[in-house]
């Protein structure tokens, strides 16, 4: 499939190599090496160092710092060639934003500059201005010249979008474009609360649409119409809205994402490599390619770019990538390394890679659980606490359906009506900011009796951030805001949410009324008959908490399953004693707004506090809630030991399988050490129609395994899994 020449290249290049040239290689660059480099790895193109900050090619424009020693030498023409005589895809690399004095001397007007007039810098480098005549103008002109000497089949650009959200320019450029386009000056300072800094912030996006408009314009006109500009964008939405990076505006105008995320960091840990692969596909369509950049160098924190990288940390990141839908692409820095053992890195998974390629594109995700995100919310409700207010409640809930392993896509709030017929149960982690249109779509989910779960303060805020006085949504989650919460978020206002204070939920049959003064004595155990949801709490009648809740009214049909146990003293050990055992506040709510609906709702942010804290119970209780959401209509169980990643997906009449072996991680910090297998697996499959179910073959062990089917699903066993593992159904 990848052969077929007759396909654009972004459409049959899966496998890509970087040698990212540092300014010294001219003299030490070794292609021969490299060339069969490219052939011991199976890759299909490279991406070559043009222009930008530094050229490696004797270009036209004076003021385009050349390599040192480069000289009127052409290595990157060189490298060019050399690619092409080996049948590659050719993608020319810029790194565009930034100029150094001798250019900022010459056109001192181009370049970003504070509301003092003076120059942002970033280290030595001087910042350009996106809206200056350095990205309308010159750098065009660059690229025109690029395509002119050497025809790449694209452009790529590793830092392309300008200053970050955090630098207001001021320059004339921008002073004139956001009046022209607002009627209003630039905002003096970073207050979220003011419209003219909400209007500057979707201005900005609109500012780098523009550019990869405009370059794209210009690279098909001089290359043709196969000639993409394609810049890179991170594996982070935070990221990418601190860049003004709009992932679904730019997925809508391309053919292919080059994923620059080329590491895993403890916080996110490798599963989040297949949810980002997801979440991009769920953008740009299952058909089009995401090759990612993969850090052969020592990437993290801290950070050796000439040292290699733990071996099974490289692989565990790019095994997560393909299994959710990403291609790899190896990046060394620089051409020449006295730690050679990163030269044996890449070869064994890309060439697994290429001998099970068939396997790992054109398939669609079969789950039928919808994780709800958006980047307006973590613009104007995150704000300038994005990782706290958005990131980690997203976290929390992707971390526990993966070690319920209950298969799941992350659906774009816009896209909610577009994936409905997929999808049996929507999750929304704090999606604060919504518009009414979004909520519409998902009252019109609910109402086709599918499940909701949501936290926190999901829907209390416009798509501007502006509050409301009342959830949008309080009719499905049976409770009425009273705009009160007790726990914080961030440390602008710790209130009880540290070691000093601690607080619980309290698993309640029903709501019990308020009592009045410090109490005395244990309550009785609980003995009723509980909730499924509480299902394996049976020995507790309390559960650690330790998050922020909303004060919530629930109406009088709503199901109280737990309340707010509020906070008194950890420390001296005496002191520690519930004030008050009992509280009125819900902490998690069941509602039925329609026939044969299940809605749950959490004033308590155990997502949140999951993606943060990592305590079990709250991703036993996450995974209970989604499993009675989904009243029975789940599609993969998978029992035995271990955190394992499973992707589960249908391609033609096939069913595909991802297991990736966590268990390992989950224990330590990155970088991994040592590989530890883990089996047997049992794996159900609910069979999909269409899909005859002949074999299950592993396509890691290179072995088959024997099927059984009953009831509908599809049942075998996964002996052992070291690193991963991929099931082909057929
Ligand atoms: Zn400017």
């Amino acid at each position: 499939m990848s052969n077929d020449t007759k396909l654009p290249w972004y459409q049959r290049t899966y496998r890509w190599g970087q040698t990212n040239l540092a300014e010294l290689d001219p003299v030490r660059y070794d292609a021969d090496w490299w060339r069969a480099q490219w052939k011991r790895t199976h890759v299909q193109g490279v991406i070559i160092n043009a222009g930008g900050i530094v050229a490696y090619y004797p270009s036209r424009y004076p003021l385009q710092h050349r390599a040192l020693y480069l000289g009127e030498r052409d290595l990157y023409g060189e490298i060019v060639a050399a690619a092409r005589a080996d049948g590659l895809s050719v993608l020319a690399r810029m790194d565009s934003n930034r100029a150094d004095e001798h250019f900022y001397m010459e056109h001192p007007g181009w370049f970003a500059i504070d509301a003092e007039g003076h120059p942002y810098r970033a280290g030595e480098l001087y910042v350009s201005c996106v809206n200056s005549p350095y990205y309308r103008e010159y750098l065009p002109g660059v690229l025109r010249e690029i395509i002119e000497r050497s025809h790449p089949d694209g452009l790529t650009d590793n830092s392309w979008s300008g200053l970050e959200r955090n630098r207001i320019c001021y320059c004339d450029y921008c002073v004139r474009k956001f009046r022209a386009a607002t009627g209003m000056a630039l905002p003096q300072s970073h207050d979220w609360d003011s419209d003219v800094y909400k209007q500057w912030i979707q201005w900005n996006y609109a500012c780098r649409v523009e550019v990869w408009e405009l370059n794209n314009r210009t690279t098909q006109e001089v290359g043709g119409h196969d000639c993409l500009w394609i810049g890179m964008n991170s594996g982070n939405i935070v990221t990418q809205s601190e860049r003004f990076r709009d992932y679904k505006a730019l997925c809508e105008r391309t053919e292919i994402i080059m994923l620059d995320s080329q590491y895993r960091t403890s916080t996110a840990g490798f599963q989040s490599n297949s949810d980002m692969g997801k979440l991009i596909h769920g953008l740009l369509g299952w058909e089009k390619q995401i090759p990612e950049s993969t850090a052969l160098y020592g990437a993290g924190q801290p950070t050796f770019r000439l040292a290699s990288k733990p071996e099974p940390e490289v692989r565990m990141w790019a095994l997560e990538g393909f299994a959710g839908g990403i291609h790899p692409w190896w990046h060394h820095i620089s051409a020449y390394h006295e730690d050679r053992r990163q030269y044996r890195t890449a070869e064994p998974f890309f060439t697994w890679h290429q001998a099970n390629e068939q396997f790992l594109v054109n398939r669609t995700p079969i789950a039928n659980v919808g994780v709800v995100w958006t980047q307006r919310n973590v613009d104007f409700y995150g704000r300038d606490a994005a990782e706290e207010r958005v990131a980690q409640s997203y976290r929390g809930v992707i971390n526990a359906l993966i070690r319920a392993r209950i298969p799941y896509v992350p659906v774009h709030v816009d896209h909610i009506a577009r994936d409905s017929d997929q999808l049996d149960v929507l999750i929304l982690p704090n999606i604060g900011a919504m518009s009414d249109e979004q909520c519409a779509q998902v009252r019109h989910f609910v109402a086709q009796g599918k499940g909701l779960i949501a936290s926190s303060e999901s829907s209390c805020y416009d798509e501007w951030g502006n509050p409301r006085s009342d959830f949008a949504l309080a009719d499905l989650f049976g409770v009425h805001a009273t705009n009160a919460h007790h726990g914080s978020l961030g440390e602008s206002d710790p209130s009880w949410e540290t070691w000093s204070r601690h607080t619980y939920l309290r698993l309640v049959p029903e709501l019990r009324a308020q009592i009045d003064g410090p109490q005395i004595g244990t309550e009785p155990p609980i003995t009723a008959e509980r909730h499924p949801v509480l299902a394996g709490f049976e020995e507790t009648d309390i559960l650690p908490f330790g998050g922020r809740i909303e004060v919530v009214d629930a109406v009088p049909t709503a199901q109280v399953l737990a309340s707010f146990v509020p906070s008194f003293p950890i420390y001296p050990p005496e002191t520690s004693w519930m004030r008050y055992p009992t509280s009125t506040l819900p902490a998690l709510v069941l509602n039925t707004p329609y026939t044969g609906c299940r809605v749950a709702y959490l004033p308590a942010d155990i997502d949140r506090c999951f993606g943060r804290d990592n305590l079990p119970d709250h991703a036993t209780l996450l995974a209970n809630l989604v499993r009675w959401a989904l009243a029975e209509h789940d599609v993969l169980r998978v029992d035995g030991p271990g955190l394992i990643d499973c992707q589960f997906y249908r391609q033609a009449d096939r069913l595909i399988l991802h297991l990736v072996n966590l268990t390992n991680v989950g224990t330590w910090r990155a970088p991994l050490h040592e590989l530890i297998s883990v089996g047997p697996l049992h794996v159900r499959l609910r069979l999909q129609e269409g899909v005859a179910a002949h074999a299950a073959r592993l396509l890691v062990a290179d072995s088959a395994v024997p099927i059984s089917l009953n009831d509908g699903w599809l049942t075998f066993a996964v002996p052992t899994v070291t690193d991963h593992e991929v099931v082909v159904v057929s």
